[in-house]
């Protein structure tokens, strides 16, 4: 008799729609929108920003000759985690 499940499973990684916004990876600065690129949305679902939101910031990116840096942020775990 084999007792071993249940013992293993509790540590899966969760898919990432299961993940709060601030633990979603990081865009990269050409998938930012404006809203996002000025830290007014969150970078994981898009929603305003709201008091509480977590700073994941900056994102880097390269436009021709220019380096240009986003200060992003996504909604911390009080605001968008449903
Ligand atoms: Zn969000």
């Amino acid at each position: 008799m084999a007792t071993e499940a249940g013992a293993v499973g509790a540590t899966r990684t969760p898919p990432e729609a299961e993940r709060p916004c601030s633990k979603q990876p990081l865009p990269t600065f050409e998938e930012l929108t404006i809203d996002q690129a000025r830290g007014r949305a969150c970078i994981a679902c898009g929603e305003p920003i709201r008091p509480g939101a977590v700073y994941r910031g900056p994102i880097v990116g390269y436009d021709g000759g220019l380096t240009l840096d986003a200060d992003v942020y996504a909604c911390g775990p009080a605001g968008g985690v449903r």
